[in-house]
């Protein structure tokens, strides 16, 4: 950690999935204000290089990468670029996601379920089966999986967002079983309402809408794309050596 508590990761490379606005942002470029070279790996090519962009203004490295987390191919690709270009992979925040369109279980048809399976639960699956590998080489790494308060929680009209992140939990506490001897470190967080264009269209912007989610938090209002940054960062560094498979919650009370 430096002197102002933030994480030190100078001569770490680090990729990011997600990473074209919200919570992968930020958190992206949490990694270069850090020291890191960060990979930001998003379906969203010109997303992609604008948050490269942003890392490089404020004097960081970064490679901006086009990947679909769904396709093991992309994903593999993404991190061979990702090796040719910063020479190896220390620490790796699998996040991209999509949200559930809130429906009853019953009316969920199957190629929606496909869909938020594939995007939320099999590309972290598809990630670490190419990290861990590329983090071995360097004797080790760390991996943050995003889950969500609803993979501790149950939501009426979420099945399968919450089965998806139920999942990431699931995984992320096996995986990290699997490798913890071996110096990776896997854990997930979990974040609760946060202020980001996901969450811009699931309250459609309106203020009826902004209410009904901030009437869920004990805290009064949203978290900010930046709180969850830090505890990813947090969970990337030193300080957290002995922090194995664990999920953390940071919600502002949302899942107490
Ligand atoms: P966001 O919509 O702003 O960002 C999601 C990112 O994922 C986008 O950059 C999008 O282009 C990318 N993406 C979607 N499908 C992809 C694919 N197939 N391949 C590659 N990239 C893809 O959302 P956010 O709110 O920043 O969410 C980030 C993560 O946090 C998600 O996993 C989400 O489920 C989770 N989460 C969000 C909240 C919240 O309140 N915003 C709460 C809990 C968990």
């Amino acid at each position: 950690m430096t002197r102002d508590g933030r994480a030190e990761l100078t001569g770490k490379v680090a990729f990011v999935t997600g990473a074209t606005g919200g919570i992968g942002r930020a958190t992206a470029l949490a990694f270069g204000r850090a020291g890191a070279s960060v990979a930001v790996a998003d379906l969203a090519e010109e997303g992609s290089r604008e948050t490269a962009r942003l890392i490089e203004a404020e004097g960081g490295t970064a490679l901006a990468l086009c990947c679909d987390v769904t396709r093991s191919d992309d994903v593999k690709a993404a991190l061979d670029r990702t090796v040719d270009r910063f020479g190896g992979l220390d620490l790796a925040f699998n996040n991209a996601g999509i949200e559930q369109p809130v429906t009853a279980m019953v009316d969920l048809d199957e190629a929606e379920w496909d869909r938020i399976a594939a995007v939320n639960l099999r590309s972290v699956f598809l990630c670490m089966k190419h990290q861990i590998p590329l983090m071995l080489e360097r004797g080790g790494g760390a991996i943050v999986n995003t889950s969500s308060g609803a993979g501790v929680k149950g939501i009426a009209g979420q099945a399968a967002y919450c089965a998806a992140k139920f999942g990431v939990i699931g995984l992320t506490k096996a995986a990290a079983l699997d490798y913890a001897a071996r110096n990776i470190r896997v854990n997930a967080i979990c974040p609760g309402i946060i202020d980001t264009p996901m969450m811009q269209r699931f309250t459609e912007g309106t203020p009826e809408g902004v209410a009904r989610v901030v009437a869920q938090e004990p805290v009064g209002r949203m978290g900010r794309p930046e709180e969850i940054a830090a505890a990813v960062l947090y969970l990337c560094s030193e300080p957290a050596a002995f922090v194995i498979g664990h999920a953390m919650v940071v919600d502002g009370g949302q899942t107490i």
